[in-house]
């Protein structure tokens, strides 16, 4: 009979290479270490498990250190043929069990998870054919008589069923995005236009989101194949009508699987001889190729393969051996398991009912918020609004921005525009916030007004930080009145919150202020409640993500400690997720504090670990973690402490964070909650409701906006529910396996 649980565990990447893998791997070692269960890693995919001798090394959590900021694989992947034959699998199965490991971590695509599920499966087989071979004995093959699995999803594609999102899709959008922002302004400097062919065989996510987060202007995917006979007339028309509004680019994106509907590809090159013979467009053609693989990982997907890689080794010792395996990836928000099989069945149905032509079905299957980005998409790129039919009364809705500047608010107000416009509505943007609504600095916003607002930084409105006392609430209720305004979005962050429940408690006084009011949460510091992550917590993320990267490479060569203070206010969540992103070793953040005893602890850890070698210290301390022991304090006392040993150095990374432009998913986030509260201030117009919307295990829902302050701390700027709380422990096994 096996152990229940297993001798030893390996972990592999395998197949086409992706951001993040890297994380996965050293999750996978950490946690083994950390459970006291020994780890190898496989070198070079299923040809490094087939070849076995160096290719198979025991690791240490010390081996896995300095890799989270890598592209690729650091242990290697390959194609191997000799793994899709039988003879290659026996070869496999001997090299594992001479060293005793009887459980496999597979982190690549359904081809690779595939051929691990069927080495489990005949594993027996294989076992006895080596024992009657002479090449294992009878006790070494029944000290393992099963082999356990467990898949993780590598893949640029984010194409596999079991997981919202694969470990590698989020830097491969950020590299397409990048690439598709810097064409973008060389293609109206000159006013060209430009065809992008991105990725995706049978999968069209990187096409239609970097599309949605890039603001191109057409986009071909496998799911939804153009009509055949039709399209180019379609695209063309669509295209010209922009020019013919000032459009000063035209962006096309293209899947490499893209086809019509009769099954002909439509390529990059055909839609450049179009745009060239149709419409004189002066048109070049960029493929984007392997630059979409690589590059630095992106701060969601080493989290990403963090926690997929610590729940894998969790899930391996908590179930028993012959349990099915399981496929670990991220639906809704969490980290889930699902079994391997099904998902792979499920994900290879997909290509085959594109081949079929059943596009409806193929939609289908890829879940609602893909269609809905498609539709989204499509309204997008109109170069005008759409007709309304006669007597369509258009509400007038005002858009404003509150507190601090995040990455995203102007993609918001771009998307909140355009989808108003286009269901009939009249747009304006207050200036100023809720200061500029009291004084009336109020403009329409047109169609165009908006263009290319979508990768703009900072807030093209101005936001201030007023909170409408009783003078002002007077005020902007004149305002309300006199502009006659029917609906308003609030994009922005607590302040804009409290604000924005000051109006709806204002209504007594004041009934012109009885209108719905909707607030989008827009802030780096993602402490707002009703939403699980806010607008431009992620661009923060990476903006601190690739900061400390550098500060890191910069305390290598000396012996040095970082201090690195992080904003977020009375959050933690920039903290907890930047610290595991870089692989820091402490986090102090404002939900714990910190104590003198946790300051005396890390001295400890840190004199000790210079002392044996250590070369590289890093702390990640949030700007509000405590009054009194801050980053200052905390810098002094390790300075004075471990002053014959390792030096210190505090970075304050201040207002960089708050900068620069969106990162993709900030964008489609920010996209994706406008379009929903339009639609939410239109159907709540006659019952007046209000409400904030954000994020919640994954879906987009509404809160009362009347429960926004029972939902926070009373003497803390922060919701009192923050699931990413969970985190912790795991941060704690990440930074220290052997504790
Ligand atoms: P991905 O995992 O990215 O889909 P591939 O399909 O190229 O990549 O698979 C990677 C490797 O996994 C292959 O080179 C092969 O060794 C192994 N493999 C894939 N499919 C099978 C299979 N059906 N049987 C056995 N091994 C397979």
């Amino acid at each position: 009979m096996a152990e229940e649980r297993p001798s030893s565990l390996a972990v592999m990447t395998s197949g086409g290479d992706a951001c993040g893998m890297n994380a996965a791997v050293r999750a996978v070692v950490r946690t083994a270490v950390h459970h006291g269960l020994p780890v190898h890693a496989i070198y070079e995919g299923y040809a490094g498990l087939v070849d076995g001798g160096d290719a198979i090394r025991p690791f240490e959590s010390g081996d896995v250190g300095g890799i989270l900021h890598l592209g690729g694989t650091v242990i290697g992947t390959a194609r191997s043929k000799e793994f899709r034959e039988r003879p290659g699998r026996r070869k496999a199965a001997r090299n594992l069990i001479e060293r005793g490991i009887d459980a496999l971590a597979v982190i690549g695509g359904d081809g690779s998870l595939t051929g691990a599920d069927l080495f489990r499966r005949e594993w027996p087989d294989l076992l006895t054919e080596l024992v009657d071979a002479g090449e294992l004995s009878q006790e070494q093959a029944d000290a393992h008589p099963v082999l356990r699995l467990v898949g993780l999803v590598g893949s640029i594609d984010n194409d596999m069923f079991g997981t919202d999102m694969t470990i590698g899709a989020d830097t491969a959008l950020h590299r397409i995005t990048e690439a598709m922002d810097a064409l973008h302004s060389t293609a109206s400097s000159h006013q060209r236009s430009f065809v992008i062919e991105v990725m995706g065989r049978h999968c069209g996510y990187l096409a239609l989101m970097s599309g949605l987060a890039a603001g191109a202007n057409w986009a071909f995917i496998p799911e939804r194949p153009a009509e055949a006979g039709t399209w180019a007339r379609e695209m063309c028309d669509a295209l010209a009508a922009g020019r013919a509004e000032g459009r000063r680019q035209n962006m096309v994106v293209v899947a490499e699987g893209a086809h019509d509907t009769d099954g002909t590809p439509i390529t990059a090159d055909r839609v450049k001889a179009l745009l060239e013979e149709e419409l004189g467009e002066d048109t070049r053609v960029t493929i984007l190729g392997h630059v979409q693989r690589g590059g630095i990982p992106s701060a969601f997907d080493r989290n990403l393969g963090t926690m997929c890689g610590h729940e894998a080794v969790e899930l391996l010792l908590r179930s028993a051996p012959d349990d099915e395996p399981q496929l670990i990836g991220i639906r809704e928000n969490r980290v889930v398991h699902t079994p391997l099989m099904e998902n792979v069945e499920r994900t290879k149905q997909v290509a085959k009912v594109i081949h079929d032509g059943d596009y409806e079905q193929a939609m289908q299957m890829r879940g609602g918020s893909f269609r809905e980005s498609w539709d989204t998409f499509h309204t997008l790129v109109q170069a005008t609004p759409s007709d309304q039919p006669e007597g369509h009364r258009p509400l007038r809705l005002v858009i404003l921005h509150s507190g601090g500047p995040a990455p995203g608010m102007n993609t918001a107000v771009r998307a909140a525009v355009r989808l108003a416009v286009d269901a009939g509505h009249e747009a304006f943007g207050a200036t100023s916030g809720f200061e500029g609504l009291a004084r009336g600095r109020i403009r329409e916003l047109g169609w165009m007004d908006v263009s290319g607002w979508t990768a703009f930084g900072g807030a093209e409105l101005g936001a201030s930080r007023m909170i409408p006392d009783d003078e002002g609430l007077a005020s902007i209720a004149a305002q309300i009145r006199d502009h006659r305004i029917d609906g308003l979005l609030m994009i922005g962050g607590f302040a804009g919150y409290r604000a924005a429940h000051a109006l709806l408690e204002g209504r007594q006084q004041h009934p012109e202020l009885a209108i719905p009011i909707v607030c989008l949460p827009a802030s780096i510091n993602n402490d707002l409640p009703g939403s699980e992550l806010s607008v431009g917590a992620d661009t923060a993320l990476n903006a601190i993500v690739e900061d400390v990267d550098k500060i890191k490479q910069s305390a290598v060569a000396w012996h040095r400690c970082f201090v690195v203070e992080t904003m977020g206010r009375d959050c933690g969540y920039l903290s907890l997720m930047s610290a595991m992103a870089t692989g820091a070793e402490r986090v102090y953040l404002p939900e714990e504090g910190v104590s003198l005893d946790s300051l005396l602890e890390d001295v400890d850890y840190l004199r000790s670990g210079f002392k044996s070698g250590k070369r590289l210290g890093l702390i990640v301390h949030g700007e509000g973690a405590d009054p009194v022991y801050r980053s200052g304090f905390v810098r002094t006392l390790l300075e004075k402490e471990g002053r014959d040993l390792f030096d210190v150095r505090l970075a304050v990374l201040g207002h960089v964070q708050q900068g620069g432009s969106p990162s993709p998913f900030d964008r489609i986030q920010a996209t994706r909650l406008a379009r929903r509260c339009i639609d939410y201030l239109v159907e709540h117009h006659e019952q007046r409701a209000s409400a904030m919307i954000g994020l919640q295990g994954g879906r987009v829902r509404f809160t009362p906006l009347a429960s926004f302050p029972t939902l926070c701390e009373t003497d803390a700027q922060r919701p009192r529910e923050q699931t990413w709380m969970s985190l912790r422990p795991m941060a704690r096994v990440m930074a220290h396996p052997g504790r």
